[in-house]
C-alpha cells in the first residue's frame, strides 16, 4: 500500500493560488468564463471547454470585492 500525498485543506488557495485580496477567503469566487457553444437550428449547446485568464472579471462571494482574476491570484513570493 503506497502512501499518497493528500492536501489537508482543499481550497482555492491551495488549488489555484487564488483568494480574495480583501477578506482573504478562498472558498468561493465568481469568475467570468469564456466558453464556446455549438449553434444549430435547435439552438445552442455549450461545449465542455471553458477558460478564463488573468483579465477575466472576478468577484468575491463573501465581501463582493470586484476585480480581475489576476488581482485575486496569490503570488508565492509576495509575503502577505
Ligand atoms: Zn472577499
Amino acid at each position: 500500500m503506497s502512501s499518497t500525498v493528500t492536501k489537508p485543506n482543499c481550497d482555492l488557495r491551495s488549488e489555484y493560488d487564488m483568494a480574495c485580496p480583501k477578506c482573504r477567503q478562498a472558498e468561493a469566487l465568481s469568475i467570468e468564463i469564456t466558453c464556446t457553444a455549438t449553434l444549430t437550428i435547435n439552438g445552442t449547446e455549450t461545449n465542455g471547454d471553458h477558460y478564463w485568464d488573468e483579465t477575466s472579471s472576478c468577484s468575491c462571494d463573501e465581501c463582493d470585492h470586484h476585480g480581475t482574476a489576476g488581482e485575486f491570484r496569490i503570488d508565492a513570493d509576495k509575503a502577505v
